[in-house]
């Protein structure tokens, strides 16, 4: 009997190597986090990698390299766009 399909080859498969994380190298619960939001740039981290870094910035420098007020802008634009999307759908 093969044992291809366990949860974890799931899991790797349905990730297709882009994610792996930057700090532990771990393949498994990857998130997408944000270094510098301008200009964008985004590395892989596991879920642990990234709770820590977010518990303890000032201990991981180089993980962190943008303000609050850069985070808030970039989400501030983000919803703005999403809103003008959903009107466009609407017609509206
Ligand atoms: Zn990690
Ligand atoms: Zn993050």
């Amino acid at each position: 009997m093969r044992v291809g399909n366990s949860l974890e080859n799931r899991y790797s498969s349905y990730r297709v190597g882009e994610d792996i994380c930057v700090k532990c190298g771990s393949q498994k619960y990857c998130v997408k986090h944000h270094v510098t939001y301008v200009p964008e740039f985004i590395i892989p981290l596991c879920r642990s990698c990234h709770m820590k870094i977010h518990a303890y910035p000032k201990e991981h420098p180089n993980f962190i390299k943008h303000t609050m007020q850069e985070r808030d802008h970039f989400y501030f634009l983000k919803e703005q766009a999403e809103r003008e999307l959903m009107y466009k759908r609407l017609k509206i």
